[in-house]
């Protein structure tokens, strides 16, 4: 019976189960038992882990297909539909060839955004390298205020600092990756906000260590009860106004990427009717 379970016990050591395992002394007496099941322990809890890690990605991969698949669908579709009407259909009107056209083209701009996010979705996902530098956040926000001007301009939407920042504050992150978190908020209070309306933005101390940006708008807010699923990829609580707005429904699912890569926090606070107020945190820079 000894030898029989030092054998075996032998085989189990001599697997591969174990890194660094100790070969097995030659009497059973000296085996510390303790440390074997241990190890078995271990061995079984971390491949455990894997096979579990392995089936998340692999739903995740599934969903994310499914997603990406319905959402170039609806666009492709609706600009081919147009395009065969035009090529097959003899019109006579130029006014109605050229509406349809107009339309074919719109959806292939809706593509184009869809396409652009997820290319940058992947390329987050994919590990995503920060470049991090000391940049002055004021600067970078007045940046993306010049960037989208002329669309706020559109709704006669005011984009704004609500007080006077005569002094640098500083910050340490990687400035292109925050630009495109302010880009995203900005671009959502113009898209969701209401004409004659205006979008406010405060930076100020979060904690010894942080600063907090808040994006304030007076646009058409959100119901509570849509706000655990707003940074899902492509979850939209208006769906036909998102797409109006050339939505890709990508927008916060990148802002959420690049703040946790950040080790930082996204915040929304919303009234229906009032407005949204989307808030970041960042390290400041010493
Ligand atoms: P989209 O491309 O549809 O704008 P986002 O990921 O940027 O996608 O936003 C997801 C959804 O969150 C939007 O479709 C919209 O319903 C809602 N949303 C985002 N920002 C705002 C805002 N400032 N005010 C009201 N609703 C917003």
């Amino acid at each position: 019976m000894k030898k029989f379970i030092e054998i075996q016990l032998g085989r189990v050591y001599e697997s591969n189960l174990f890194d660094n395992a100790p070969s097995l002394k030659a009497d059973l007496d000296d085996v510390d038992f303790e440390n074997f099941i241990e190890r078995i322990r271990n061995f079984a809890e971390t491949k455990h882990k894997e096979i579990e890690q392995l089936h998340n990605r692999d739903d995740f991969r599934r969903d994310f297909i499914g997603d990406v698949s319905h959402e170039l669908k609806t666009p492709l579709f609706t600009a081919q539909g147009y395009l065969i009407t035009v090529l097959d259909e003899d019109l006579e009107d130029p006014a109605l060839e050229k509406k349809y056209l107009g339309r074919a083209n719109k959806s292939i701009e809706r593509l184009t955004y869809i396409v652009k996010d997820l290319d940058m979705i992947a390329k987050l996902e994919s590990g995503m390298k920060l470049e991090q530098s000391k940049f002055n956040i004021i600067a970078t926000i007045n940046d993306v205020f010049e960037l989208l001007e002329i669309r706020a301009s559109k709704k006669n939407i005011t984009l704004a600092f609500n007080e006077v920042y005569d002094y640098p504050i500083l910050v340490k992150a990687d400035k292109e990756k925050i630009e495109q978190v302010i880009i995203n908020l900005l671009t959502n209070s113009i898209k969701y906000g209401n004409v004659n309306g205006s979008t406010l933005i405060n930076v100020s101390t979060h904690s010894a260590h942080q600063v907090v940006v808040n994006v304030i708008d007076n646009g058409v807010g959100i119901d509570s009860k849509n706000i655990p699923r707003l940074f899902e990829r492509f979850y939209r609580v208006d769906k036909s106004r998102s797409r109006d707005q050339g939505g890709s429904g990508l927008g916060l699912a990148i802002v959420k990427h690049i703040i946790e890569a950040h080790e930082q926090e996204v915040l929304v606070k919303s009234t229906v009717g009032e407005g949204s107020t989307f808030s970041f945190t960042l390290n400041k820079a010493n």
